[in-house]
């Protein structure tokens, strides 16, 4: 087959049994969402390259190696967007939307980042997110995480994950535990690999999510950042904890965790499972009280949260399949006339229905089966003219007259 055939590479066709499985994902966490008060939102699947480079962080791997960014034939640098909380930011501020906080955002849909496909990761994935903004309070960072939790649990798969948590700290925090964390490195600069070596003036703390074998010993022994969180923060992630522990949801302190994005601060948090080899996250996410000024917005605090669609889709059950049609089956052209009429008038009145246009009797009932119909409407020359159709339950095997005035009714026992 011709190259150009194929999908390219780390992106997929999602046909309708995995397509299934995506709309199971989305429309239970849409549903959950809608309950704790989050309203869909959908920002564009493009944005300037501007809207990610500064807040998603100049050093990131997202921006370094992973962003889909080119100038468009107007000569705009765009990017087709690794994530969607920046998107939503740049939304709410260009939308004027500071004036009404708190904001409480849904949304699903494409994300792109260039990496090494491997099972559950693609270079185009989904996401359902969250997005809470305006609540500074630490009840904000439970309030998502709680809905994470419920999304999870409605999709059957909350007892098969781990909620770890972690804190940033405040900005002042933070600085005091880079400047360590700069001083530990940089003694042990000649055992990190290159990346991180780079990574060491820019972003040390960035050095913690490294993969990389060599750096991960180093990074065994590195300072941990509780030791150098103020009151506040300490505080803060205090009040998480009993938040969560006050509704239930059990977790685990993982002072290793730290999101790979720049403008997180507080609380950092990841729901791992261990089904999916080393692509363990399913839904990640954090306080990001800067991003909303380094976007050049109003100083306005945030919290939210992705999770991979994909990586769900994986871990669920089958979900229910469409629902079963009712197969029109016509014998000779006034059937064929007939059978298009009551197709039309069978789906106003809710049913699937299934017509196949062309064959005798016995293909019509072999495209029925295969269509998982319940019924078959068998509409012959004779029966018409009686002003009957002969009924076939396709589970009993049964088979009955109706007349076509009461045709909808008998239907709907078919319906279930
Ligand atoms: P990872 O450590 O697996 O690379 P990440 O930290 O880059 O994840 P986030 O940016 O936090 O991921 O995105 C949130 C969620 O989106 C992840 O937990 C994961 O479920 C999903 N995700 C991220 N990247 C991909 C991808 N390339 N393919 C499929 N799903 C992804
Ligand atoms: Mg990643």
């Amino acid at each position: 087959m011709s190259r150009t055939l194929q999908p390219v590479r780390g992106t997929q066709d999602l046909l309708p049994a995995a397509m299934r499985r995506h709309r199971a994902v989305v429309e239970t966490a849409r549903l959950q969402a809608l309950r704790f008060g989050y309203e869909e939102i959908a920002t564009p699947i493009f944005e300037f390259t501007e809207v990610f480079k500064r807040p998603i962080g100049e050093t990131t791997d997202i921006v370094m190696k992973e962003m889909y960014s080119f100038a468009d034939k107007g000569g705009e640098e765009v990017t087709l967007r690794p994530e969607n909380t920046a998107g939503v930011v740049r939304a709410v501020i260009a939308n004027g939307l500071t004036q009404s906080l708190p904001l409480r955002f849904f949304y699903q849909g494409p994300m792109f980042r260039y990496e090494r496909p491997q099972k559950g990761r693609f270079r185009q994935f989904h996401q359902i997110g969250v997005e809470l903004i305006g609540i500074k309070e630490p009840q904000g960072d439970v309030e998502v995480i709680a809905l994470g939790a419920e999304i999870l649990r409605s999709l059957g798969v909350l007892d098969r994950v781990e909620l770890q948590i972690n804190t940033l700290g405040d900005a002042a925090s933070r600085q005091t535990y880079r400047d360590a964390l700069v001083k530990y490195f940089t003694q042990h600069a000649s055992k990190l690999s290159e990346d991180s070596r780079a990574r060491l003036e820019r972003n040390p703390l960035r050095i913690l999510d490294s993969k990389d074998e060599g750096d991960r010993r180093v990074i065994e022994h590195a300072p941990e950042f509780f030791k150098y969180l103020n009151e506040e923060s300490i505080k803060f992630f205090a009040s998480v904890g009993i938040g969560l522990q006050d509704l239930g949801i059990k977790y685990k302190e993982n002072f290793r965790l730290v999101r790979g994005l720049d403008y997180y601060t507080h609380t950092a948090f990841e729901f791992v499972t261990t089904e999916l080899g080393s692509q363990g996250a399913v839904l990640a996410g954090g306080r990001y009280d800067g991003l909303m000024g380094v976007m050049g917005g109003p100083e306005t605090p945030g919290v939210g949260w992705a999770a991979g669609i994909e990586r769900l889709a994986l871990m669920i059950a089958e979900p229910a399949g469409r629902p079963r049609p009712v197969a029109l089956i016509p014998i000779g052209e006034a059937g064929e006339k007939r059978a298009l009429v009551l197709a039309q008038e069978l789906r106003r009145a809710g049913f699937a229905v299934d017509l196949g246009y062309s064959g005798n009797l016995k293909k019509h009932m072999q495209r029925a089966n295969k269509a998982n119909a319940c019924a078959a409407v068998i509409l012959g020359e004779d029966e018409l003219k009686r002003g009957v159709a002969a009924v076939r339950d396709l589970d009993a095997g049964t088979q009955s007259e109706v007349p076509l005035a009461a045709l909808k009714d008998r239907l709907a026992a078919f319906r279930g």
